[in-house]
């Protein structure tokens, strides 16, 4: 047990004024955590204990999981990085940093790296340490603090630059096994949110820079999340906008037979999709293709879409470039011949062909059959533009935004829409790590083969804050039992009678060997002050020993989620509080 008056937890009225959300305003003002800079945050005790026991609890599912538990360093060597896969897309997220300001290396690469994540160190280990089939599977754990240079920390511990993640790396000799590892790892992250007493929901992920085949992001529904989920409860379809597609174009949909002869138009000033739609060309946006260029490890491609849809950058991943930006418009001219506005990807218009890297369509512009699109020459539109028989296309693919509404892929009934925040993401990896590391395994017959991998991630000090977005009220934070800084307060009025504190320390033993964690608030405060912190930090079981209630022989017991207040004799306080803690455990 602990005494308030000799602990440190220093709440505040006033939440600061960067802090714009609730969580963010009471992870501030109920003592747990203190800005240092942006994105960078000390833990205070309060709020260490939760993160210990969020950690304690997640260790102990990975664990029953199969999980082992290491520790990597933080630093990494630079070279680990440029070896792997995605140096090219990750070296702008890490911090880079030197061992000496001496000025013999160049200020071009880093000598070593922060790390944002541990793939880089875990693969060259195993590469080194496993050599046999007999030695697979194996999934390796820790938990620890990751660097990432977030262009816009926010929300306090939500989007940090120095953050706590769970991370997760199986390795495994066959395709099935990693299948295994997979969906033993989702489990796990379940029974983890469960236990915590936060809901977040396992959608369907894009991949990204990640790489690899299927992936699953464990979502907290919220309004302030940063991420959408595109779901319909009824079918179980729920997706993370990035990924999510939907049966817009029917599947036995027929090509259109061309509805006449290409045919050029001036459309001086025109540059929009909207312009075109207004009089006097009143094209509807459904009727438009939408040409958009960008730029592919240094080759520019090209993406069409209907001129009524919006482009889903993420799903531009599918596409296998390492990293890729939009084109500018001097990088597009030369190649196509014309200013956006009016470009178009009609055989024969584009200037340059062969310094494309393809042309992508998505599956939606079948809908339009035959429609306008700009003519590469500025000033000019097509009309009567045939999809097969005219459009110079390299491949279709998956690559439009879906809308709510649009129905869903496993059941065609109308997809929704709601925020919210990822807290935990599970990737099947593949061989992409170990291809490029070595990581290959003896098999029976001694062949070698390429380990298969999965790695797994959850924000453990974004999860804490999550728990906050998810529980609280007008007063402050409504922990679950089992995340709670402390399970149990003890909220003593008149600290100044020696029976009063002799009585709290009773209770205080009796929860603590019921199995929960107790602070005494002690202080020489107004018993307003009290109540106020103890609903601002939200302890889930409040007891109230007043020197008036104990001439009465009577103190009180509140739960934190409760209105009411239970009134208690005080020879029956103590086994009313095991009893308390005990159900309160069995149902965490
Ligand atoms: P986001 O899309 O929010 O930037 P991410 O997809 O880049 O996150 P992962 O690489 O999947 O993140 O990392 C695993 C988990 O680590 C995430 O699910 C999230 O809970 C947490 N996390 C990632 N970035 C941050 C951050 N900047 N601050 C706090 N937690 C983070
Ligand atoms: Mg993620």
């Amino acid at each position: 047990m602990k005494l308030w008056s000799q602990y440190f937890i220093p709440t505040l009225k006033e939440s600061p004024a960067d802090a714009e959300i609730p969580s963010h305003k009471l992870l501030i003002r109920a003592g747990l955590v203190r800005k240092l800079g942006g994105g960078l945050y000390t833990y205070l005790p309060l709020g260490l204990r939760v993160m210990q026991r969020l950690s304690q609890v997640c260790r102990e599912e990975l664990e029953r999981a199969g999980a082992i538990e290491l520790a990597m360093p933080h630093l990494h060597p630079a070279e680990n990085w440029q070896q792997g896969p995605r140096w090219a897309a990750a070296r702008e997220i890490m911090f880079r940093a030197d061992s000496a300001g001496d000025g013999r290396r160049g200020p071009r690469e880093p000598e070593y790296v922060l790390g944002p994540t541990h793939e880089e160190v875990i693969t060259p280990l195993v590469r080194a340490e496993i050599t046999s089939y007999r030695d697979l599977p194996k999934n390796f754990f820790q938990i620890g603090t990751k660097f990432r240079n977030e262009i816009r920390p926010r929300f306090g511990l939500m989007r940090a630059r120095e953050f706590v993640m769970m991370d997760a790396y199986s390795f495994d000799a066959t395709d099935e096994g990693a299948i295994r590892s997979y969906h033993a790892m989702k489990a796990a992250y379940e029974a983890f949110f469960r236990r915590i007493g936060v809901t977040a929901i396992a959608v369907e992920a894009d991949t990204g820079v990640m790489g690899g085949s299927f992936s699953h992001e464990f979502m907290v529904p919220a309004e302030v999340g940063d991420d959408d989920v595109i779901y319909n409860e009824e079918s179980g379809y729920a997706a993370n906008r990035e990924k999510a597609t939907s049966a817009l174009v029917p599947a036995d949909l027929a090509d259109a037979p061309p509805a006449g002869a290409v045919e050029e138009f001036p459309t001086p000033g025109v540059v929009t999709i909207a312009a075109l739609e207004a009089a006097p060309y009143a094209v509807p946006a459904d009727r438009q293709f939408k040409t958009l260029v960008y730029v592919g490890d240094g080759k520019p491609f090209v993406v069409i879409l209907r001129g009524c849809d919006e482009l889903e950058e993420a799903k531009l991943g599918s596409l296998g470039f390492t990293v890729f930006r939009p084109a500018t418009a001097e990088e597009i001219e030369p190649v196509l011949g014309a200013k956006p506005g009016s470009l178009g990807a009609v055989r024969g218009t584009i200037r340059n062909p062969d310094a494309l890297a393809g042309v992508f369509a998505d599956h939606a512009i079948r809908l339009v059959g035959n429609g306008v699109t700009g003519a590469n020459r500025d000033g000019f539109h097509l009309r009567h533009v045939n999809i097969g028989r005219d459009l110079a296309l390299t491949r279709f693919g998956d690559f439009r935004r879906v809308r709510p509404g649009e129905p869903d892929p496993k059941s065609g009934a109308p997809l929704k829409v709601r925020r919210g925040i990822e807290v935990g993401h599970i990737f099947k990896l593949g061989t992409k790590y170990s291809d490029k590391f070595g990581a290959v395994y003896t098999d029976d017959q001694k062949q070698n083969h390429p380990m298969v991998m999965g790695c797994y991630g959850i924000g453990i000090s974004r999860t804490l804050q999550a728990v906050i977005e998810q529980g609280h009220d007008a007063d402050g934070i409504i922990w679950p039992w089992a995340a709670a800084p402390f399970q149990v307060l003890v909220c003593v009025l008149d600290p100044q009678l020696p029976e009063a504190m002799d009585l709290a320390r009773a209770l205080a033993t009796a929860a603590e060997q019921a199995g929960a964690e107790v602070l005494i608030d002690d202080r020489a405060e107004r018993p307003g002050v009290k109540f106020k912190d103890a609903d601002l930090i939200g302890f889930p079981l409040r007891l109230t020993i007043g020197g008036r209630g104990l001439k009465e022989g009577i103190l009180e017991l509140k739960w934190r989620a409760q209105k009411d207040i239970i009134k208690v004799p005080v020879a029956e306080a103590a086994a009313r509080v095991a009893a308390a803690v005990k159900e309160a455990w069995a149902k965490a």
